[in-house]
C-alpha cells in the first residue's frame, strides 16, 4: 500500500534536490552555535527536550543549502534561533503544542512535509509531539551529550534545520516521542495539503 503522505514526501524530496542545484553557496559558519540559544531547565524527564542542543550536523550531506544571509532573510529571528542555531522555545508558549487541527507540519527551512497531525499526541510537555515522522528518512538523528544527558537530537535531513529530540517513552505503536519545536515547523491544513500534493505530483505523473 502506498501511503499518500509518503508519496508527497518523496515529491518534496525531488523538489528539494532541484532547489539544491540553485543554491550552491554555503557559509562556513552555519554550524556555529550561538550562546544566546534558549535554555529551559528541565522539571522532569519529559522536559529534557527543552534544552538546547550541542550537536554538529554534517551540512555536507544536506541537499538544500543557503547562506547565513539567506537563512536570516527566510526565517523570523525566533525560527532562525531555533532551527539554525539549535535553540529551543518555551513550552506551552509556542504555536503548535496545543494545535489539534488536521493537517501536516512542514520544515520551516525547506518546505518538506515532516510530521502529520494523525501522528500527533498529547505528551504533556508543552511542545508538539509525534510518535513518528511522515518519512523517517527525512528526519536525521544525532547523539546529543550536552547538559550531562544523552539525548537524540533530530533535524531535517533535507536542509539541516534543527527540529528537537526523539525519546523512547512515546505511545504505541512506535514507542517514540518526537519532541519538536514549533519554530521549526509550518502547519498546513489537510485541505491545503491535499492541493499541495496534487500540485507536486503533476510533473511526476507526466513522466
Ligand atoms: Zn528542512
Amino acid at each position: 500500500m502506498i501511503h499518500r503522505p509518503l508519496a508527497a514526501a518523496c515529491a518534496a524530496f525531488v523538489l528539494a534536490v532541484g532547489a539544491a542545484a540553485e543554491t550552491k553557496q554555503m557559509t562556513s559558519n552555519q554550524n556555529q552555535l550561538s550562546s544566546d540559544a534558549g535554555y529551559c531547565p528541565p522539571d522532569d524527564k519529559k522536559s529534557a527536550c527543552g534544552l538546547p542542543s550541542r550537536v554538529v550536523i554534517d551540512m555536507s550531506k544536506v541537499t538544500v543549502k543557503r547562506t547565513d544571509a539567506e537563512w536570516r532573510a527566510r526565517l523570523t529571528p525566533e525560527q532562525y534561533r531555533v532551527a539554525r542555531q539549535q535553540g529551543t522555545e518555551y513550552p506551552f508558549r509556542n504555536a503548535y503544542w496545543d494545535n489539534h487541527a488536521d493537517g501536516v507540519y512542514f520544515c520551516v527551512g525547506c518546505d518538506t512535509p515532516l510530521f502529520d497531525s494523525r501522528h500527533k499526541f498529547e505528551s504533556g510537555t508543552g511542545w508538539p509531539s509525534f510518535w513518528q515522522p511522515i518519512e523517517r528518512g527525512f528526519v536525521g538523528e544525532e547523539k546529543d551529550a550536552s547538559h550531562g544527558m544523552i539525548r537524540v537530537e533530530t533535524h531535517c535531513n533535507v536542509c539541516g534545520s534543527h527540529l528537537g529530540h526523539v525519546f523512547d517513552d512515546g505511545p504505541r505503536p512506535t514507542g517514540l516521542r518526537y519532541c519538536i519545536n514549533s519554530a521549526s515547523l509550518k502547519f498546513m491544513s489537510r485541505a491545503d495539503y491535499d492541493q499541495w500534493v496534487a500540485k507536486q505530483s503533476q510533473p511526476l505523473a507526466q513522466k
